[in-house]
């Protein structure tokens, strides 16, 4: 089968990783659009429930995915005028360059034809095109009619920044400035770096003249609003060196047809899921992982699509309303700063307003060091006993790069 994949990311690269492990004789081509190197966006987060997927579908790009990426152990909430919270839980980041470069080498490794500063043009001729290429896709726009697409923007502005300061862990800031809230979600994903995204409502955003500055002045300011954070470091916008600045609306995508013809959407093209829950890049790669199994079964093409998209669809649909609780949480947020901390840093944490009584009071309690201690030892053994069943890793490797228990409450 001729199969070409329309962008580079992680849905078009893995998914031509997993076609031709499933056939070798498949004749695989990734067309990206970007030179070689060069991707937008920072670091990404993910959780035990991706590695599973990755090890019992390429145990050889899993393993390098676990080695490199980074491992963080709770979250802490920091708000101005409260005292810092912490909110149980762990994940691994991985900065998205570095996925790439693992995917696009194991892609070359398999024989996959990966064709850098390409485009969509080229691609007469497949048995099966799969729309890889992000939220904005250029192969649906082709036909968005037929696959009945819409795009909803979220209320608030929000910017994909990176930055030298090393968070400890997944962080959550939250500044009050006199045109109102600002806040961001931060977390390491290597020995140098953290992703590092501002978001507020668009009232605050015009109010900090954040709509007027460019790249290197609007960093600036965030520099200055986000001090006490930073530790001296400096804010880098990608967006600098072509003339613009990252600010953004979030673009929910959604689809009433996911195929075409011979024309498949997945990953952003099909489905887009707010990062507030930080799992597009997750839900892209099972897609991924979802295709590969309803094309494995062999037959006509059109039933196998439909399975596919049926699969996600049944998948995806939980997280998708998590994505959409989570967003409006984050739009909402400045009435809930005048909770206290431990129920402002709760209020985050159950943004779905689902969780039962005792979550609360396991909240309240382990924002003492004794009991916070234990449940973050009992959360270690549990990856740690997810990690040993993985075929060829080391355990105990990641918990050398964990973050420290700090000693305060
Ligand atoms: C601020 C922010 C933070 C996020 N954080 C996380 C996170 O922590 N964890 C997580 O799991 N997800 C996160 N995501 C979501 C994640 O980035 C996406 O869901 C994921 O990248 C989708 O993968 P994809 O392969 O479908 O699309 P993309 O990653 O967007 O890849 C599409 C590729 O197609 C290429 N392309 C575009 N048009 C063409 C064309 N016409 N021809 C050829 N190539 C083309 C692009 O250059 C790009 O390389 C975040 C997103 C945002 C905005």
């Amino acid at each position: 089968m001729r199969i070409t994949c329309v962008g580079g990311g992680p849905a078009g690269l893995y998914f031509a990783v997993l076609a031709k492990l499933a056939d070798p004789a498949h004749e695989v081509t990734v067309l990206e659009r970007n030179p070689r190197g060069v991707t937008y966006g920072w670091g990404v987060v993910f959780w035990d429930d991706l590695l599973d997927d990755l090890f019992s579908y390429d145990p050889v790009s899993a393993r390098q995915i676990w080695d490199a990426a980074c491992q963080w152990d709770e979250y802490e909430v920091r708000a101005t005028g409260k005292s810092v919270t912490h909110l149980a839980g762990y994940g691994f980041s991985l900065g998205r360059h570095k996925l790439l470069s693992i995917l696009e080498a194991r892609a070359l490794s398999l024989g996959v034809d990966v064709r850098w500063s390409a485009s969509e043009a080229d691609i007469s001729g497949a048995d099966l095109i799969v729309a890889a290429d992000g939220a904005g896709s250029a192969v649906r726009s082709l036909d968005a009619g037929h696959f009945g697409t819409s795009v909803a923007y979220g209320g608030n502005k929000y910017i994909w920044l990176g930055t030298s300061h090393v968070f400890r862990t997944f962080t959550f800031g939250f500044e009050r400035t006199h045109a109102g809230w600002i806040w961001f979600h931060a977390y390491p994903f290597d020995s140098s770096t953290s992703t590092f995204i501002v978001e507020c409502t668009p009232a605050t955003w015009a109010g900090l003249e954040l709509d007027r500055l460019d790249a290197a002045a609007g960093c600036a300011r965030l520099e200055t609003i986000f001090a006490a954070h930073l530790d001296g470091q400096r804010l880098v916008d990608h967006r600098a060196d072509s003339g613009g600045t990252g600010w953004m609306n979030f673009r929910r995508v959604t689809n009433e047809r996911w195929d075409n013809g011979n024309v498949v959407l997945m990953g952003d093209a099909a489905h887009t899921t707010h990062f507030a829950i930080g799992s597009g890049t997750k839900l892209a790669m099972q897609d991924a992982m979802a295709l590969a199994d309803a094309l494995a079964a062999g037959g006509e093409l059109a039933p196998a699509l439909e399975k596919y998209e049926h699969r996600r669809r049944a998948a995806l649909a939980p997280l998708q309303r998590a994505a959409l609780a989570s967003s409006e949480w984050f739009e909402r947020m400045p009435d809930y700063a005048a909770l206290p901390s431990i129920r402002f840093s709760y209020a985050l944490s159950d943004r779905r307003g689902e969780y039962p009584l005792w979550r609360y009071l396991l909240h309240r309690a382990t924002q003492q060091a004794v009991p916070r201690a234990l449940l973050r030892w009992a959360l270690s053994a549990r990856r740690w006993t997810r990690a040993r069943r993985r075929p060829g890793v080391a355990p105990t490797a990641p918990a050398a790069r964990a973050a420290p228990l700090p000693t305060g409450g």
